[in-house]
């Protein structure tokens, strides 16, 4: 499941709806998420192999992510969060956020992305701190999705995820 700032616009109707519906159910108004630069990623990557099976629910989300950009029209391509950019094969987002409900066994993660012009000029990516940026920049959008009571218990606590 991708996230995409036009996704507000569907109804009630759209089957990806009922996927944002039965998420929401699992976290109860409250989400983790994972920000991730390409370095984080392979980190990711490299903990799923160690057999870290909670790698998994962010791994397999990005993976699915990214062969979308890779197969994707530019009609159907993901948008960043921020902006009106599109990813596709060539631009690729330089920032992976993907978010979880926060509870014990989460079902896979919905992911999204942030390009390099907002990664950099927003975020201030890749100075120390640019994690609390993204969190910021995210927010509001979650809480357009889920309402705004909806937020996040642990902004980054997945990037240790392959540090440990
Ligand atoms: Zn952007």
């Amino acid at each position: 499941m991708a996230l995409g700032h036009r996704n507000s616009r569907r109804s009630s109707a759209d089957p990806y709806q009922a996927d944002l519906e039965r998420f929401a159910e699992a976290a109860n108004g409250v989400y983790s998420v994972c920000f991730a630069d390409w370095d984080e990623v392979r980190r990711m990557l490299d903990a799923l192999r160690d057999g870290n099976s909670r790698a998994a629910s962010y791994v397999n989300p990005i993976r699915e992510f990214l062969n979308r950009i890779n197969c994707a029209s530019r009609k159907q391509a993901p948008l960043c969060f921020t902006c009106e950019q599109t990813f596709l094969r060539k631009t690729r987002p330089l920032i992976i956020a993907v978010i979880l409900p926060y509870c014990d066994q989460p079902p896979n993660g919905i992911v999204g992305g942030f390009c390099a012009t907002c990664a950099v000029t927003r975020a201030g990516w890749p100075a120390p701190g640019w994690h609390d940026r993204v969190a910021e920049l995210i927010t509001p959008i979650l809480q357009q999705v889920w309402g705004p009571e909806a937020r996040f218990a642990d902004a980054f606590h997945l990037n240790k995820l392959g540090n440990g």
